[in-house]
């Protein structure tokens, strides 16, 4: 299993990744994603893998890292 880090400080809000990734990720007020499942960092299941890594490799400001949780 993984998980979504989203680097707050590096955001500009432009909302991809919430495009790619609705299962996981809204846009709050101001365009900046939220996880829709009430975690701050959201699990990524295995079969949204491959998008998420899609998503990471896209977002314009390197804002999004894939991260491998412990087994
Ligand atoms: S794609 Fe990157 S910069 Fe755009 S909203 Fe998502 S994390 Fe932020």
């Amino acid at each position: 299993m993984s998980h979504l880090h989203i680097d707050w400080t590096a955001c500009d809000g432009r909302g991809l990744c919430a495009e790619l990734l609705p299962e996981l990720l809204a846009e709050d007020d101001w365009g900046y994603p939220v996880a829709r499942h009430g975690k701050t960092q959201p699990t990524v299941p295995r079969h949204l893998e491959d998008v998420a890594r899609r998503a990471v490799d896209r977002c314009p400001a390197l804002a999004l890292r894939l991260v491998n949780d412990p087994s």
